[in-house]
């Protein structure tokens, strides 16, 4: 297989410590005690990264499994939950509280900028009788990232449930779990982390683990259940057999991060200068404001189509962007600079690319993206700031 430069907005780039550590012989997850020590040690790591105390479990399956598994085991049919939408994400969190038996009600916040905080506290002054509220830290589709250390406190002013997913936030932006008053807060192995996809992780409070485990009616699930997570160390049980490689990578993978100081510092740098370069060059972002650090979302010129860009990238440079489904699917073009694919060299080389298929395909640009990429980058470097 030919492997291409893999910048979309996950899976990343899984370094080579990470897939050697993959590869490690495998032990008997359930019998052996070591291996026992060996997650819970995963498990610290993660709760350092998302600055928490609370628990963290490690699902096997990817981020959907940890929106889902959070939706079956917080909401009992007929609880009032609101579901803060603005994007993709944002209201697809709806709809598994509505498989879930939850009378939903929807604050929809204009899907161009993160959500609207002060029209959110006015909202909640008449309307907040309810369990719990989900919400998304950074829309992956749209690329923006909204104000959950706002928002959150916000919610539990009125008693309100914190679910928040930050797959494809955590690790790339800033994330303090318990001073913004997240209840659960879901993760994914194969984005910021970049670690293969395959593993979602979940950090849950006291108050959410209490709603979990004193339910009227029993959980609708068995492998979407949290509840068979509560004691797994201290009964040495796991309900079901862990992906005993899939932990080694995550292990290594989020090690990794922990020892880069720099890493919340380098995606903010990096996102600004890729859309400074974007912009100088005469091309439109998808947001307005509450730009993403992680993922820029970029509006395809009239003249081309996305199947032309991605495959002349694909093709010509052997480099991979992401598309977008839904609303706006065939309307953007999605650059992924999140994890160990937020280094400015590769970067650098996307955007050349970039810039070089688009004036092929006949898109006039006003000035070199890659060239204004570099130049603020290497302008903060000398700043000493990433
Ligand atoms: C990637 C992602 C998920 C998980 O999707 P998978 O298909 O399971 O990888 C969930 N939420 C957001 C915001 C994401 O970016």
């Amino acid at each position: 297989m030919n492997i291409p430069l893999l910048m979309t907005p996950g899976p990343t780039y899984v370094h080579e410590d990470v897939r050697r550590a993959m590869s490690t012989e495998i032990v008997n997850p359930d019998l052996d005690l070591q291996f026992y020590e060996f997650y819970k040690d995963t498990c610290g790591k993660l709760k350092q990264l998302m600055n928490t105390k609370n628990d963290v479990v490690i699902l096997n399956g990817e981020g959907i499994l940890g929106l889902e598994a959070a939706c079956c085991s917080i909401i009992e049919p007929g609880d009032n939950i609101l579901c803060i939408d603005n994007g993709v994400f944002g209201r697809g969190f709806g709809e598994f509280a509505t498989i879930y038996g939850a009378h939903v009600t929807y604050f929809i916040s204009d899907y161009h900028k993160g959500i609207d905080v002060s029209g959110l506290r006015e909202f909640l002054k008449e309307n907040n009788n309810f369990k719990a509220a989900t919400l998304v830290h950074c829309e992956t589709p749209s690329g923006i990232t909204n104000a959950v250390d706002l928002i959150c406190p916000m919610l539990k002013e009125y008693g309100i449930i914190t679910i928040v997913d930050s797959v494809s936030a955590v690790g790339g932006e800033r994330l303090y779990v318990d001073e913004w008053q997240m209840d659960i807060v879901i993760g994914g192995s194969q984005k910021c982390l970049s670690a293969p996809p395959g593993l979602a992780f979940l950090s849950i409070s006291k108050l959410a683990w209490n709603k979990i485990l004193n339910r009227k009616s029993p959980i609708a699930g068995f492998y979407c259940s949290l509840a068979h997570w509560k004691t797994w160390y201290e009964d040495k049980w796991f309900p079901y057999t862990p992906p005993v490689n899939d932990i080694y990578a995550l292990r290594e993978a989020v090690r990794r991060l922990l020892r880069d100081k720099t890493a919340l510092e380098r995606h903010r740098s990096a996102a600004g200068a890729v859309r400074e370069g974007l912009i100088a060059a005469g091309l439109r972002l998808y947001p307005v404001e509450s730009f993403s650090s992680t993922v820029t979302t970029v509006m395809l010129p009239e003249e081309v189509s996305f199947e032309e860009l991605s495959s002349k990238l694909y093709e010509e440079h052997g480099i991979m962007l992401g598309g977008a489904f839904d609303f706006l699917k065939d309307r953007v073009i999605r650059i992924g600079h999140m994890g160990e694919n937020c280094r400015n060299e590769k970067i650098y080389a996307v955007l050349k690319a970039f810039d070089h298929v688009l004036r092929s395909l006949g898109v006039e640009l006003k000035a070199n993206i890659h060239t204004v990429f570099e130049e603020i980058i290497s302008h903060e470097l000398k700043r000493g700031v990433c």
